[in-house]
């Protein structure tokens, strides 16, 4: 496949957990493209950038080798396929870590007691990697899926298996003893696309707006009407960005404050609020933030 023209190609996962997160992104940022998962390509109808519907195992690939000038990943593809490309930006989504683990009853509890174990697991790369760095030779057992079975099926005494909550580890009997790595959805861009400028240009473009639809999700908008007498005690508890809007009212006893409160601490600051005398707090999302 050759690239053509001025747009900029982003591959995405066709269909699995990274899908609708990223596809919710994307939507977020204002783009408008197709999602008829049928077709190999979407063009976005207002930005110059055309989306490649994948397998998220070939996206790395895709990158390195120029078919597509970046993709939407999680690292643990990227650092087990080994490819050349740049991560760009996490994206705060699609968590999981890469683990080893043990069935529940066995005594296991320290990844040296593994030494000449079989260790099934589709993470060759990272796993093998793993293992030398801690000395501990094994013989992994490579499979493409269902690893969690390997042991009930007497096939390897441990595995080396991507889990987020440790719910299907635990369905399983499994036992989790160490963290190979932890990963998160990342934009990844081909190294050459970067250097040219064109194509940086609008990497840049598409960057900016990501990054603000991210940091938007970290905030809430809260509007809220203030006694004059409380302002000092509420502009200290939400200061917002810089320092929150205050708007004078009719009544000249009271003010509008205006501001942004992280979702992190947003029920502490809402009861600080409060209790300094804010009332009809009114809190809404906001859709993006440029900072
Ligand atoms: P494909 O058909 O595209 O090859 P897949 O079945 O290999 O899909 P998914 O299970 O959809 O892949 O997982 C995609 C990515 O989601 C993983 O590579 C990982 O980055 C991330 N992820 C988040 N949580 C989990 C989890 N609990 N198990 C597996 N992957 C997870
Ligand atoms: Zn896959």
């Amino acid at each position: 496949m050759q690239q053509s023209g001025q747009n900029l190609r982003l591959a995405i996962q066709k269909d699995g957990r990274l899908t609708q997160p990223t596809l919710d992104l994307l939507r977020a940022v204002g783009l408008e493209f197709e999602t008829y998962r049928a077709r190999l390509f979407a063009a976005c109808r207002n930005f110059e950038l055309e989306l490649l519907y994948v397998r998220d195992d070939d996206i790395s690939e895709y990158v390195a080798e120029g078919v597509v000038d970046l993709g939407i990943v999680g690292q643990n593809l990227v650092v087990e396929s080994g490819f050349d490309v740049c991560e760009l930006l996490p994206l705060r989504f699609g968590y999981c870590s890469l683990v080893v683990a043990v069935p529940k009853d066995s005594t296991i509890q320290r990844v040296e007691e593994l030494r000449g174990a079989k260790i099934a697991t589709s993470y060759p790369q990272s796993a093998g990697r793993y293992f030398s760095s801690h000395g501990v030779e094994v013989s992994l057992i490579p499979v493409s899926g269902s690893v969690e079975l390997a042991p009930a099926l007497g096939v390897a005494s441990g595995i080396v298996e991507l889990t987020a909550t440790g719910s299907t580890l635990r369905i399983n009997d499994l036992r989790a003893i160490d963290t190979v790595l932890t990963s998160q959805a990342a934009v990844i861009a081909n190294p050459a696309a970067l250097e040219r400028l064109e194509k940086r240009r609008k990497i840049d473009r598409l960057l900016m707006r990501l990054r603000a639809a991210l940091v938007a999700r970290d905030y809430k908008y809260v509007m809220m009407n203030v006694p004059k007498a409380a302002l000092r005690q509420v502009e200290e508890v939400a200061h917002g960005m810089k320092s929150p809007t205050i708007v004078e009212l009719a009544d000249p006893n009271w003010v509008a404050v205006h501001t942004a409160v992280r979702e992190e601490f947003f029920w502490e600051v809402i009861e600080k609020l409060r209790d300094a005398g804010a009332s009809e707090i009114l809190v809404s999302p906001i859709e993006k933030m440029i900072v």
